[in-house]
């Protein structure tokens, strides 16, 4: 028995239809404690080298974490971990909701999904009872519609992740939906489900946790709730969500605005918090056991439609980033991306370069099937997101991602891409903003924040500072953040409620009967890091230095207009954030760990 654990790990071989169930190694439990923990490590121990992501070899790894479930603000996370169709490289989605609660109840860890499904199927799991069963009537059709089928099918209880057509037509940022507005969004985890031909997991579970001090776990859970209901700036964050830092990033110069030419945007106002709630909001929704919910859902009169959000990074990448400022619209392009399962974050990137050839004369109707794809054109964003989905005219070729696009096209438009390692970047304008834009260059999945979240530091310690602690700031973040996505509980509380952290320490202790510092925690954190970063030197010959660069507009293009108007962050300046990078974290001028990194960590014999 293995206390704060389900117990089990569930494998599913899609080629040959066998399951089969192994407990859980204590000692993984030990060292990769869980979530995306477990994920990377499956991912590099299991997944062979050089596999296709949209290959038999290739897996699909889910899993919960000791707070998963669990009393514990936020205990609605699990991690889709694989080898990602949009970079290459390591992949981890984080997705909330109410799914990571049942498949721990259901005395599961991870779910991983091998081979290739010769049919269409869905993973149906009933505590004991997993089958895989046929999913043809679903094929084919949107992430919404088989939800709610699914859910009239078997009743409220039963939880579902799902891919939309993106998945089934394996964009290579395809995510997997999950009540009906959360999601495993990046890195192109739905496309792989897509591949295996499994429309969707189902799954209820009714068993329960072992715990090791149950009252000392009941104490901990509550002064952890105790300290979300106290805390200042829980109405704000629940009355507004992440939309709490639209106009913020407006004022500062980081909404990305038209291709990130700029960060600001003068429809700006538009989109901020307090109208999007006024305009169309009409309820909070929350994942499992959060007692803040930032979850929006939204009506759009317009189109007589409800949707889930926007939260804001699809505000962001959705709105400004292409032109678009009536919230009503951006809340519609959200609901057809999540309906027909793509992430907006890269959805957003990819159509907005897409823009930027148009207006520059490198695509003309001819290349958009007559499409007028100007910034702003709300109907061409529409019609372009459905066209990426199902893999029509322009959008076969957007739906590589925007790295493989600008390198098919060329004539210079990579340097307007905005991605590291092929991610396309989410919500942040980086001209100027040291620590934000190593955060980027350096995640270790390619361009998304919620590793290292670190825009609102270089405001309060300058901008456009390169100095070690800056650096030495943003690896912190690296180590610490993840965690929560390794022990399966949301950040956010921390984030934004700025709860003590050390609250959450008692509570693991009592969930495992082990007791963990942050200090170990957080060489866990580093641990994992220094896997990811192996597993990407392992998968990509050449792999190095300039897969850490960011997009050229970042050290080349001055905004011409809003609060950056006229500043980058130098070239050279990138290569010394990078030297100091890789100086702090133990690896060479290349960014590969040493030996000695290897060791102080505990990866030596795992990557032996
Ligand atoms: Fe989910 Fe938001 Fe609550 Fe986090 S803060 S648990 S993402 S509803």
């Amino acid at each position: 028995m293995l206390n704060g654990y389900g117990g089990t790990i569930l494998r599913v071989d899609l080629s040959t239809g066998k399951i089969t169930k192994e407990p859980t190694s204590p000692q993984m439990a030990r060292d990769f404690v869980g979530g995306r923990g477990f994920g990377a490590y499956f991912l590099y121990k299991e997944v062979p080298q050089n596999a296709d992501p949209l290959g038999p070899e290739n897996k699909l790894i889910v899993s919960t974490g000791p707070f998963s479930g669990m009393l514990i603000p936020g205990g609605g996370k699990c991690d889709w971990t694989t080898k990602s169709p949009l970079t290459g490289g390591y992949a981890s989605a984080s997705m909330g909701g109410l799914f990571t609660a049942e498949m721990k109840y259901a005395g599961l860890d991870s779910i991983i999904l091998e081979g290739i499904s010769p049919k269409p199927v869905y993973l149906f799991i009933d505590d004991r009872k997993i089958e895989l069963r046929d999913a043809t009537p679903y094929w084919g059709k949107s992430a919404i519609t088989v939800e709610k089928a699914l859910k009239e099918k078997f009743g409220e209880e039963f939880q579902i992740a799902v891919i939309g057509p993106g998945g089934e037509n394996t964009v290579a940022f395809a995510h997997i939906n999950h009540d009906y507005g959360r999601q495993a969004g990046r890195g192109g985890v739905g496309a792989v489900m897509g591949v295996k031909k499994v429309k969707a997991i189902v799954l209820r579970g009714t068993g329960s946790v072992p715990v090791a001090d149950p009252e000392g776990y009941r104490k901990a859970g509550m002064a952890l709730y105790k300290a979300c209901k106290d805390a200042e700036g829980l109405a704000e964050w629940t009355r507004y969500g992440t939309t709490v830092v639209t106009s913020w990033c407006d004022e500062v110069g980081a909404l990305p605005t038209r291709n990130f030419s700029a960060g600001s945007f003068e429809g700006g106002k538009t989109l901020y918090g307090p109208v999007m709630r006024k305009e169309i909001v009409i309820t909070d929704k929350g994942c499992f056991g959060c007692p803040c919910p930032c979850g929006k859902y939204s009506r759009m009169k317009r189109y007589g439609t409800y949707v889930e959000g926007p939260e804001y990074e699809t505000i962001g990448l959705m709105g400004s980033n292409l032109g678009i400022s009536d919230i009503q619209d951006v809340a519609q392009a959200n609901l057809l991306a999540d309906d027909l399962g793509i992430d907006t974050i890269s959805a957003g990137n990819v159509i907005a370069w897409a823009m930027e050839c148009y207006e520059k004369g490198i695509f003309t109707k001819k290349d958009t099937g007559g499409l007028d794809l100007r910034f702003g054109n709300v109907e061409a964003t529409f019609k372009m997101i459905e066209m990426i989905a199902r893999r029509e005219g322009l959008g076969d070729l957007l739906a590589e991602g925007v790295k493989k696009a600008a390198a098919k096209v060329g004539e210079g438009t990579d340097h307007f891409a905005i991605h590291v390692k092929g991610m396309e970047q989410s919500g942040y304008a980086t001209h100027n903003a040291t620590a934000m834009l190593l955060a980027y260059m350096t995640a270790d999945v390619g361009a998304h924040h919620n590793r290292a979240w670190a825009i609102t530091y270089d405001l309060q310690v300058g901008r456009e500072r390169v100095a070690p602690e800056k650096v030495a700031r943003v690896i912190w973040l690296q180590h610490f953040r993840p965690m929560f996505d390794v022990l399966g509980a949301c950040r956010l509380q921390w984030v934004e409620l700025g709860i003590d952290r050390d609250l959450y320490v008692p509570a693991l202790e009592a969930l495992t009967g082990i007791h963990r510092s942050w200090a170990d925690l957080e060489l866990v954190g580093e641990r994992v890091w220094n896997l990811t970063r192996m597993y990407w030197l392992r998968e990509i010959e050449g792999f190095g230095r300039h897969w850490d660069l960011p997009a050229p507009r970042f050290y080349e293009d001055p905004p011409t207009s809003g609060a950056t108007k006229g500043q980058i962050t130098k070239f050279e300046d990138v290569q010394k954030l990078l030297d100091m990078y890789y100086e702090q974290r133990g690896w060479d001028s290349n960014g590969v760990p040493t030996a000695a990194t290897l060791d102080k960590v505990g990866l030596t014999a795992v990557v032996a």
